[in-house]
Formats: C-alpha cells, sequence, structure tokens
C-alpha cells in the first residue's frame, strides 16, 4: 500500500462545525490522517434503512479500507442537526442527545456487523452561542 491513514470521518455537511471538527481530530492526533465524508444528518439514512444513504455510507467505509487501510471510522453526529429537525424537534437537550446516542449505536452495529475488524468511534458535537459566536464541545460515547 502506497499510502495510509488512521481512520474514515463521518460529519455532517453543516458549515458550523468544520473548523472545530478539525481541531477536534487534531488534537486527536489524526491531523492529515484521515478520509473525510459529509453527509447531512451523518448516519440518519444508515439507521433510518435509507437504501442509497446506507450504500453511501459502507461503500466510502470499504473504499477507505482498501485504499488506506484505515482502522478506525468515527462517526461525528452533532445537536440542533437540521437533518434531525433541530434543537425545536425535540422536548429537551436530554432528549437530542439521546436520540443522537441511539442512532449513533445503532449505526456502530451495522457497519460493524460489515466490517468486524474496523473500531468504531462515537461522538457527539454540542453547540452553544455565545456573544455571537458559536462554542462547540465534543464528547466521545463510551
Ligand atoms: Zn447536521
Amino acid at each position: 500500500m502506497s499510502h495510509s491513514c488512521q481512520a474514515i470521518v463521518f460529519t455532517c455537511i453543516d458549515f458550523r462545525f468544520h473548523s472545530a471538527i478539525r481541531d477536534f481530530l487534531v488534537s486527536n492526533s489524526l491531523k492529515d490522517n484521515y478520509d473525510l465524508v459529509s453527509l447531512a444528518g451523518v448516519t440518519k439514512g444508515l439507521v433510518e434503512g435509507d437504501k442509497a444513504c446506507s450504500e453511501i455510507i459502507l461503500k466510502q467505509i470499504d473504499i477507505s479500507h482498501n485504499l488506506h487501510g484505515i482502522k478506525e471510522v468515527l462517526l461525528i453526529h452533532h445537536l440542533d442537526c437540521g437533518a434531525y429537525g433541530g434543537h425545536k424537534a425535540f422536548d429537551s437537550l436530554a432528549a437530542e442527545g439521546e436520540k443522537q446516542a441511539g442512532d449513533l449505536a445503532y449505526a456502530k452495529e451495522l457497519i460493524q456487523a460489515k466490517f468486524p475488524n474496523l473500531d468504531v468511534k462515537k461522538v457527539i458535537a454540542r453547540i452553544q452561542e455565545k456573544g455571537g459566536e458559536n462554542l462547540i464541545d465534543f464528547e466521545e460515547l463510551s
């Protein structure tokens, strides 16, 4: 293999998160060490059984695995995701976080059924607006 990297990262398309996600990945020793896929809602389509979306996700993992020898899949969901209807679609932040955690867990199961040798990590990004700026923090779920 001529070149390899550690991970494939799945993020939402949401523009508010890109620089924070990049910083997060750099601080987790993944600088220039990951393949990147952006999809609205990240794994929402996979979890809901959307055939086209599932194929895209699994195909990108397969290519990344074969081409770059990745060891892990990083799924980065976020709160206030438009694909889920944003904050307003949920009664509380806790309920929103639970829905995202549940979808991440199921997505991990579906991905590992196909790629049992890959480590699948689940991350949730939270966004808060303060003084006209978006503050974003990340939590890796166990
Ligand atoms: Zn989103």
